[in-house]
């Protein structure tokens, strides 16, 4: 592929294309080029936001017709796996915004920039959840695309297994309809192979049924980290899939986007989710009660109140993370990983948490995506915000301290929406699903026009 010169013409494009086109030599670049975690520098040769479609369409055959490459992006939460895009046409979908929620068929289609904030809500109005992810501004897409750990993921499953049509521009630059019954092969590929096939334009999938359930948070103090994690390790042994919980080490700054009471204190805290009553959930959090917290936030809520539970930034920040994907957990590793990055290790981390994996997330349903399930009973994923890029060298010696800590419990496999930088595809895929991944890729992309975060390539 040739990458777009200074000297491209964009006029035939600008000529019939709705929404903006920005290069290098407008002032609003740096605008345009940004993405959601604002420590990505990002460098296409152009961005296209389009505003329809059909926008798509003529963004994706002009870039064909002229040898650039395509990427897309919702939000850009995942932008540190794109790298910097050097040539690229980066359509940004942010302005195709449309929620239609279908009660009688319990179904949700949402176009390509639509967030799970903008989601949650209409659904909740006909009693219906969505499998959102933890933070209001994920894309629907992006995040679906990559499989979609949400709260009630233990019981439900992957988000992307609940897909049932996906509308996308493919490589010829044609808008498609792609199904299990039209296009099977793409339909699964799709779901779990992220950003490799087409531009998608539009995502429809199945609501559940649920208008509230039990959640909450247990804040201990933070140097009860050890033994309040240990509890939690042994108590995620014995709960039903109808429980999805995070374990974590928070150390939050003291900045004004933070509620009062949280602003510059660190904590270990316990989140769950329980798809049942508070009576059932009174046996079932005992033990951990047990333990005495010093903040204890369960509560029947609806379902979407369930995107404040994991205190994700309520916008754009600068961020780096790390992330492995475990086959269990055992207490020496979970000793050793408190040792190294919990109190008395002088962490730059704002967070290191374990999420409880198993249940319907281990299992691979018939009809299932690409991805269809995760091989490890936890991952974890660890972040720190770079307000100063001073502190690069002291996060990436809490990412390998942490790797070390729990290198014997590593399966090497990877979850894509958590890699915040390039991996193996095969760690996220697997050899044989790889292979096949790759088989459509040749299929609907014989080019290589289409630019993922996490590319199937070889090499
Ligand atoms: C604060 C925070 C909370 C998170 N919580 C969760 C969580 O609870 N569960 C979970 O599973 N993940 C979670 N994630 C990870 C998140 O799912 C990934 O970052 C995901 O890639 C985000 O999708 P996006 O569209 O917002 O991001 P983007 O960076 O815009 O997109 C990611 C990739 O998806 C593909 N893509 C996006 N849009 C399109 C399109 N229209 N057509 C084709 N390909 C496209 C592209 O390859 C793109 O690089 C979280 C991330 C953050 C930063």
């Amino acid at each position: 592929m040739n990458p777009i010169t200074e000297t491209t013409d964009l006029s035939p494009l600008r000529a019939e294309f709705a929404g903006s086109l920005h290069t290098a030599a407008d002032p609003d670049w740096d605008e345009a080029r940004s993405a959601w975690n604002l420590a990505v520098d990002q460098h296409p040769a152009v961005v296209a936001i389009p505003e329809d479609a059909a926008d798509v369409a003529r963004a994706v055959r002009f870039a064909r017709d002229r040898g650039l490459r395509v990427a897309a992006q919702g939000t850009g939460h995942n932008a540190a796996a794109h790298g910097d895009l050097d040539g690229a046409m980066l359509i940004k979908t942010e302005r195709m915004r449309e929620v239609r929620i279908e009660p009688a068929t319990r179904t949700a289609r949402v176009g390509a920039g639509v967030t799970w904030g903008e989601v949650v809500g209409p659904a909740a109005e006909h009693g219906l959840a969505a499998l959102a992810g933890s933070s209001h501004d994920v894309g629907v897409v992006g995040y679906t695309l990559g499989g979609g750990v949400s709260w009630l993921a233990r019981k439900h499953g992957l988000a992307a297994d609940r897909v049932t049509a996906i509308e996308l521009v493919s490589a010829h630059g044609d808008l498609r309809e792609v199904t299990a019954l039209t296009d099977p092969d793409l339909f699964w590929a799709l779901r779990g192979g992220g950003g490799n096939f087409g531009v998608v334009t539009a995502i429809e999938f199945s609501l559940l049924p649920i208008t509230e359930l039990y959640a909450g948070a247990l804040f201990f103090p933070y140097e009860r980290a050890g033994e309040v994690l240990e509890a939690w390790r042994r108590w995620t042994a014995s709960v039903p899939d109808e429980v999805t919980s995070v374990g974590r080490l928070v150390q939050i700054p003291p900045i004004p986007d933070v509620p009062e009471f949280l602003r510059g204190r660190s904590f270990a805290v316990i989140e769950a989710a329980y798809l049942g009553n508070e009576e059932q959930a009174g046996d079932l959090l005992a033990p951990l009660r047990e333990l005495g917290p010093k903040m204890d936030t369960f509560a029947t809520i609806a379902p979407p109140e369930l995107l404040a539970l994991h205190m994700d930034p309520p916008g754009p920040v600068p961020g780096m993370g790390d992330h492995q994907m475990l086959a269990d957990l055992d207490a020496e590793s979970l000793d050793r990983l408190v040792a190294a990055v919990g109190p008395g290790a002088d962490s730059p981390l704002l967070s290191f948490e374990f999420r409880h994996l198993g249940g319907a997330l281990g299992r691979r349903g018939e009809g299932s995506g690409a991805l269809g399930a995760l091989d490890g009973r936890f991952m974890t994923f660890a972040v720190g915000m770079l307000m100063d890029p001073a502190i690069v060298p002291a996060l990436e010696a809490a990412f390998t301290a942490s790797r070390n800590a729990l290198d014997i419990v590593d399966t090497g496999g990877a979850y894509g929406n958590f890699a915040e930088s390039p991996v193996d595809p095969e760690a996220i895929y697997g050899d044989r699903t790889l292979r096949r991944l790759r088989e459509v890729r040749a299929n609907v992309d014989p080019d290589g026009l289409f630019l993922a975060n996490h590319s199937i390539d070889e090499g």
